[in-house]
């Protein structure tokens, strides 16, 4: 199948972005990596009139330091996250992502627009509160990453907004682990545990509509739990589906040991 007829405009700066998807009238796609956007509408399961190309949008590409954090452009491609030192869980996540072709042109903007429940990036965002900006007819706005995932591959983003930059706390420890039937394979279930201060967070991709904060397991590590007693905690709260990868008790038992792998990973007493 191809994809439908659309037009094609490549702005040259966020305010043209915007001013052309608005004038789209929510009928316009901004085309970032094209990874997840252009298998869609070659299955015709999307049929944007407008494609709007950011890649030729100045600035967006780069990953600097900013305080205890790392800001990443929206056009900072996968395999530039994976390649810089200043983020080691970032260059983790990135790292099992897809396949070296999708790193390639893959952006941290799209991923996270994208919202697939099963995506890297957008886990990472929730797991160190990444702050997500955004630019619109008003301006830009911040949003903290929880706010932006609403659901199964939808976020709170405008048909008008772009995502510009999103901000990573850099975890003071961490611990990362996932399962995949083959590496390179979206993931069945993605565990990230980040410490910031006395605090242990544990969050969960894979399992949910959306990337979501184990809160039971948290309370447990709080109160001197074990590894393997947050583990436990946190596959007794998750509610997933089950679905041609998996049967909910092998979800629930793949969350137990994604969850314990990560917090071993991150220095906690099995
Ligand atoms: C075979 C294959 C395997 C893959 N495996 C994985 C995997 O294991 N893990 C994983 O996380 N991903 C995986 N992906 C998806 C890949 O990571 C994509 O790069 C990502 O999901 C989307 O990024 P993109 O830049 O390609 O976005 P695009 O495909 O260009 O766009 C995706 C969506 O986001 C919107 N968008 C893009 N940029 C912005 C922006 N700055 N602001 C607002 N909206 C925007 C687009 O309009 C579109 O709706 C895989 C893809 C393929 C084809």
């Amino acid at each position: 199948m191809k994809c439908a007829p659309f037009d094609y405009v490549r702005p040259a700066g966020v305010g043209e972005v915007v001013t052309t998807l608005r004038q789209a009238g929510g009928d316009g796609k901004i085309l970032a990596g094209g990874q997840s956007l252009v298998p869609v509408m070659a299955m015709r399961m999307a049929r944007p009139s407008v494609l709007v190309d950011v890649n030729r949008v100045p600035g967006l590409s780069s990953v600097e330091t900013d305080g205890d954090a790392v800001r990443v452009g929206a056009l900072a491609r996968h395999a530039l996250l994976q390649a810089q030192p200043d983020h080691p869980l970032l260059a983790e996540a990135a790292s099992w992502i897809g396949h070296t072709a999708i790193r390639t042109r893959g952006t941290t903007g799209g991923s996270l627009a994208h919202a697939d429940p099963s995506a890297e990036l957008p886990v990472v965002a929730v797991a160190t509160g990444a702050t997500v900006s955004v630019a619109g007819p008003d301006g830009v706005r911040e949003l903290d990453a929880a706010e932006l995932f609403t659901g199964m591959m939808t976020t709170s983003l405008a048909d008008d907004e772009m995502i510009t930059s999103v901000r990573f706390p850099r975890p003071s420890r961490w611990g990362f682990a996932e399962f995949a039937r083959r590496h390179g394979d979206f993931a069945l279930v993605t565990a990230v545990v980040t410490e910031f201060g006395d605090e242990l967070r544990v969050t969960l991709g894979g399992v949910s509509a959306a990337p979501m904060r184990a809160h039971a397991a948290e309370e447990v590590l709080a109160g001197g739990g074990s590894a393997r007693d947050a583990a436990r905690a946190a596959s007794e709260e998750i509610e997933p589906t089950a679905d041609l990868h998996g049967s909910v008790p092998f979800r629930r038992a793949m969350a137990a040991e994604m969850v314990r792998r990560a917090l071993v990973r991150t220095g906690v007493e099995e």
